[in-house]
């Protein structure tokens, strides 16, 4: 399906390290095996890299950036359409994880099954138009899933949503025409340990499922702390660097 079998081979590796350290979280935390979604972070990295993913038995990719994400899941759906695999853009998922510019929304909603990172009114406003847009010219068919992201620490360079504006954000998603309330997300920050701020995901998380019960999804922990985030309720964890390798040295 694809050349480079030497790269294939490093991706397979980690891969397996991944799922063993998963399956381990999950048992240690006391959940069912396979309940933990993994997004698979592949951002900076081509599109031939997806297709060694896929290849590998991964469905769910996360991505950061546009035009580069945009861009990347058309490579792969032209990949797919050539090839004779079994396996169709139907399989699979792409998930916007990074922060998005209200002018990228368009775009986003084409490609995205769900952004991870929604933290403003405005945002909130564009991605319904554009996915409602979306809808009517047949782009997609299926509303588009929304994880507000909280700001732990209040570092406002940081992103997300302070706690306590949560409901208000939420309410807007909820009465939105094409977009689905499904949780919460949350970059744990370098300051304290995980098991700090996972805790009070936890605790922030209870909260918001007692007002949202249909938004159970909480998107929490990275290669460096999935474990402690699945020991605190993480149904989803996006992992890049420990799967894919060091990101090539270029500026955000
Ligand atoms: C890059 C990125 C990740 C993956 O981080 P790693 O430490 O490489 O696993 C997860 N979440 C978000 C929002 C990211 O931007």
């Amino acid at each position: 399906m694809t050349a480079d079998p030497a790269r294939r081979e490093g991706l397979r590796t980690r891969l397996e390290q991944v799922r063993d350290r998963l399956a381990r979280a999950e048992q240690t935390a006391g959940r069912e095996r396979g309940e933990v979604d993994l997004v698979v972070v592949t951002k900076f990295f081509p599109a031939s890299d997806v297709r060694h993913l896929i290849s590998l038995g991964e469905r769910v990719f996360g991505e950061s950036r546009e035009p580069e994400a945009g861009r990347k899941v058309d490579e792969v759906a032209r990949g797919l359409t050539g090839s004779a695999a079994d396996v169709s853009m139907t399989d699979l998922a792409f998930d916007m994880i990074g922060s998005v510019q209200t002018k990228k929304a368009r775009t986003v909603a084409r490609w995205a099954r769900r952004v991870h990172s929604v933290d403003r009114d405005r945002l909130v406003t564009a991605l319904d138009s554009a996915t409602t847009s979306a809808r009517e010219d047949h782009t997609r068919s299926e509303p588009l899933g929304v994880l507000l992201q909280i700001n732990l620490d209040g570092d406002p360079t940081r992103g997300g949503v302070l706690p306590d504006e949560l409901p208000a954000l939420a309410d807007l998603v909820v009465e939105s025409v094409s977009l689905r309330l499904d949780g919460l997300m949350v970059i744990a920050p370098q300051s304290h340990t995980p098991e700090h701020w996972m805790e009070q995901t936890a605790r922030h998380r209870e909260r918001f499922v007692e007002r949202y019960p249909q938004a159970k999804e909480l998107s929490a922990g990275m290669s460096g702390d999935f474990e402690t985030a699945i020991a605190h309720g993480s149904t989803c964890v996006r992992v890049g660097t420990a799967i894919m390798g060091d990101r090539p040295l270029i500026s955000h």
